[in-house]
């Protein structure tokens, strides 16, 4: 199963405007983390298109597949995908990091179609446990998802829900892995190193599998084999670029958060554009 070629350019062209409403949000804010959305900026279109059963009309829905941002710091990317998909007005980007403004600088779930407000590392997945373990026992056939960063893995809240939910066979439960093997100071090998992740993973009673995060046929082929193995919780292991479409971010910690002054919003914007022709 592939995206069409019609499927293929909406997943391309909302990756674009993320990319957009990020780099102007971060610039009007001064503030944010753009690396971080940048990383996740391919894989968002082709879930909230394709895969999450979720409805701008009633984000409420009981049946709506969950999702939640544990690296709530890159919140700006998943705030634009919800823009762009018609869950709150365009115009509510504009206040991003503002006096009084609708959108804080970490997701929150005040927001229509955000689940849960994070920004402290470590908190995404425990809280997916108990939403995975709710609909079990409800029978209820949504599923969980949550993506995480390389600093979420080295928390130990992840590796108990990760526990926890291999030996309970929480086969509802996605773990998406934003992997661009760098954080806030740098280099994640440096710092705890993950790898190998998949094996570990494994190791805990999960399936995993590794795809291309930029790749979104790639993001595609993966996320429509969930659950990857029947009675176990899944982990999808995403290779990304932090700063991923602006050359002077692009694999630099240093892009992890800060402003853009109004020359660097105009090279950078012309750079995305021009990838995406
Ligand atoms: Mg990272």
């Amino acid at each position: 199963m592939k995206l069409t070629e019609a499927e293929l350019a909406e997943c391309r062209d909302l990756a674009l405007k993320i990319r957009r409403h990020c780099l102007n949000m971060v610039h009007k804010g001064q503030s944010g983390h753009i690396g971080s959305m940048l990383s996740m900026a391919d894989i968002l279109p082709v879930l909230y298109t394709k895969i999450l059963n979720v409805s701008p009309k009633e984000p409420k829905m009981p049946e709506r597949d969950r999702f939640i941002l544990s690296k709530g710091h890159g919140g700006a990317a998943v705030l634009a995908t919800l823009a762009e998909r018609g869950f709150f007005p365009l115009d509510w980007l504009g206040t991003y990091y503002q006096d009084a403004g609708k959108l804080s600088g970490h997701i929150s779930h005040h927001i229509p179609g955000v689940e849960f407000s994070t920004g402290s590392l470590g908190h995404g997945l425990p809280v997916a446990c108990g939403m995975a373990l709710a609909a079990k026992r409800d029978k209820a056939l949504h599923r969980v998802f949550c993506m995480v960063s390389d600093g979420d893995c080295d928390a130990g809240s992840t590796w108990e829900a990760i526990m926890l939910a291999g030996q309970h066979h929480w086969d509802n439960l996605v773990m998406l892995v934003d992997y661009n093997q760098l954080q806030a100071l740098g280099g994640s090998k440096d710092i705890i190193n993950l790898n190998p992740l998949a094996p570990k993973l494994e190791q805990f009673g999960w399936a995993a599998l590794d795809a291309d995060g930029h790749d979104q046929q790639a993001v595609y082929k993966a996320l429509i084999r969930l659950p990857l193995c029947a009675g176990k919780p899944s982990a999808i292991i995403f290779h990304t670029i932090k700063g991923k479409g602006v050359s002077f971010m692009e694999n630099n910690y240093k892009w992890h958060y800060g402003g853009l002054t109004d020359t660097m919003l105009n090279r950078a914007l012309k750079e995305v554009e021009e990838a995406a022709l």
